[in-house]
């Protein structure tokens, strides 16, 4: 009985194999798999179960045991790279670099993933160096690309700008918010040397290439103001309204020394308070009140606090409008008031802080470009208190 089974259960098993050998030359799946080193299932086994480290090694050992799989060796040095092991990848890519039997198009394949090694590695010499040699190739816009990275990393802001109207040229994006800052760094480090007419012709152009950009006014005010020139100072920092407005926050201190510079503070009253009306920011509310508070009195500055704060309740205003009630308050009162504005300060202090759009990035200083992730102009202009937006997230925070 038992033997009859068996052919029951064999019958379907052989007519399977039988449609599968029509379909399939199994012949040459075995010598394929033959001619494979074990190491490689291993390899294969190891990714699919997700142990990368084991699949590494793995796929190492095949690379050793058979040197003609070039693709392997490909994938091996993006695998060592990813995976932070940079030595071993850039000594594989340069040993690939060696072989004489490389066709063409694999050498340039060699040749950026060893740039991009050297990248990695923070080679930033050798890196460029091999980037320039793949400008010619098929490579041109990731070359161009890291070179730009490169030229930022090393403030070759020159080299930078003529990368990014290159690459300007090979895609839909005009890079002019970029190009304009590297003529801003052009202009900054000028004027570190005093040459404050080169660094003006830098922020001309900057404007040029980019109209909008706010920080070539507010370079313009304070190379102008370095200089004496305090009413061109004025002049280069009031144009900031007309690119955008919200960066008033930034200068609206040194506007107000420069008024006094030139003993126009009179002047300096009105315009805060009309900026105050149309752009109610923390930074120009401080600014008003102590401006108001030296120039007409204690009740006034109060008055001003008061009325911006029931507008636009914030943590740093009540602050400034504890302040205000200190100077009136009566003896008796002012311990206990002290006490609050003390513990208000802190507060606000802790909240307020710039944050990068692009990465979350935090920072009690305002930054053009983020120390983070390298956005320019990434960070809106002010704290981030006044958004309303809190972090959550616990994430980056730099006190500096
Ligand atoms: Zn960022």
């Amino acid at each position: 009985m038992e033997f009859e089974y068996w052919w029951l259960l064999a019958f379907p098993l052989f007519f399977s194999l039988g449609w599968l050998a029509a379909r399939i030359d199994i012949r040459h799946v075995v010598s394929e798999s033959r001619t494979l080193p074990v190491s490689y299932f291993k390899g294969l086994n190891y990714l699919l179960n997700e142990q990368p480290d084991k699949a590494v090694e793995a796929f190492a050992e095949v690379a050793r045991l058979e040197p003609a799989t070039v693709e392997l060796h490909f994938t091996l040095g993006a695998m060592f790279r990813r995976r932070g092991e940079v030595e071993r990848a850039i000594r594989l890519h340069q040993n690939l670099l060696d072989r004489p039997d490389l066709e063409e198009e694999q050498k340039w394949l060699a040749v950026n993933e060893l740039a991009q090694d050297f990248l990695r590695a923070g080679l930033l010499d050798r890196a460029e160096h091999l980037f320039q040699e793949l400008l010619e190739t098929d490579y041109r816009p990731s070359a161009l690309e890291a070179l730009l990275d490169i030229y930022v990393q090393e403030k070759e802001w020159q080299k930078a700008i003529d990368a990014a109207k290159a690459l300007a040229t090979l895609s839909t994006r005009s890079y002019q918010l970029e190009i304009a800052q590297f003529y801003c760094e052009l202009a900054v480090s000028e004027s570190i040397h005093n040459r404050f007419d080169s660094a003006r012709a830098y922020l001309a152009t900057a404007l040029k290439e980019n109209r909008s950009c706010v920080r070539a006014n507010d370079l313009l005010g304070d190379f102008e103001a370095a200089q004496g020139r305090h009413e061109e100072a004025v002049q280069a920092w009031k144009r900031i309204e007309t690119q955008d407005p919200a960066y008033l926050s930034l200068v609206v201190d040194k506007l107000v020394s420069a008024l006094r510079q030139l003993e126009r503070l009179d002047e300096g009253t009105v315009l805060l308070r009309d900026y105050l009306n149309r752009y109610p920011t923390m930074e120009i509310l401080d600014a008003a009140y102590r401006l108001i508070l030296e120039r007409e009195g204690a009740e006034e500055a109060y008055r001003l606090v008061r009325d911006v704060l029931r507008a636009q309740p914030t943590l740093r205003g009540l602050d400034t409008l504890l302040e205000a009630q200190l100077l009136e308050a009566p003896a008796e009162r002012r311990q206990d008031l002290q006490l609050i504005k003390n513990l208000v300060h802190s507060h606000a202090e802790r909240l307020a802080y710039f944050r990068c759009d692009s990465c979350g990035f935090r920072a009690r200083r305002f930054h053009w470009r983020c120390p983070a992730c390298g956005g320019w102009e990434s960070f809106p202009p002010r704290r981030s208190e006044e958004d309303g937006t809190r972090d959550r997230s616990g994430s980056n925070f730099n006190p500096g």
